[in-house]
């Protein structure tokens, strides 16, 4: 099973991804999370990648298609994997379909920019492990500490208000036209973004199994 995740910034693609790993027993990419992995380490993808990040900007193709190739070729995605922030530009899906790889199913998950913007000012990301979570919607059993590893909850960079907006802008500029990509492979299914978690993983399943 291969499944692309799309959605604005905030839109609960990596933690629905997440779910549905756990459920499918497939891994999930995100390029966001290995990117900040890299950023964290100090790579020299990640040194290369800072300044894009933090602007809200996107990372040029090249280096994120690179990633994923790599990534792909690991023994775990032989089963299917799920994509969570990729792909994010025209571009980058010709890459994927150039290296043979056709999703079973692309999703995209529908939230307003208003209430995207509300749910990004109470995000909050595990320094160590990466593990992510919502003050209101989806909080730590620790508060501010990872319930996952113990180590400190915080805001992620890109994730102020200025930067939220620009985020919002090259989404619907550069990656909204990927709906029409996939719609037109007849690939493409709407998912609209509730309010509580388990109601939109509730869908996003009903959509699996339709
Ligand atoms: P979100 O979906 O909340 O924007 P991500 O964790 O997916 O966050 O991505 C964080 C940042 O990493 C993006 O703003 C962008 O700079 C970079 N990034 C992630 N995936 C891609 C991609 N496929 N192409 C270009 N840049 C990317
Ligand atoms: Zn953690």
């Amino acid at each position: 099973m291969k499944i692309i995740f799309l959605g604005a910034p905030g839109a609960g693609k990596g933690t629905q991804a997440e779910i549905l790993s756990e459920r499918l027993g497939i891994p999930t990419i995100s390029t966001g999370a290995i990117i900040r992995e890299a950023i964290r380490t100090g790579t020299e993808m990640g040194k290369a990648a800072k300044k894009y990040t933090e602007a809200g900007e996107l990372v040029p193709d090249t280096v994120v298609i690179g990633i994923i190739r790599e990534r792909l070729a690991q023994p775990d995605c032989e089963k299917g994997f799920i994509l969570d922030g990729f792909p994010r530009t025209v571009p980058q899906a010709e890459a994927l379909d150039s290296m043979g790889v056709v999703p079973d199913l692309v999703i995209s998950l529908e939230v307003s920019d208003a209430a995207i913007v509300e749910r990004m000012s109470g995000r909050r990301v595990c320094e160590k492990c990466g593990a992510s979570y919502h003050v209101k919607y989806k909080p730590s059993g620790k508060g501010e500490i990872c319930e996952k590893c113990g180590a400190a909850l915080t805001v992620r960079r890109d994730d102020a208000p200025e930067v939220v907006q620009s985020r919002l802008a090259v989404y619907h500029e550069t990656t909204e036209p990927l709906k029409e990509f996939y719609a037109r492979k007849g690939l493409l299914r709407t998912v609209e973004g509730q309010e509580k978690l388990e109601d939109t993983t509730a869908r996003t399943l009903a959509v699996l199994e339709g």
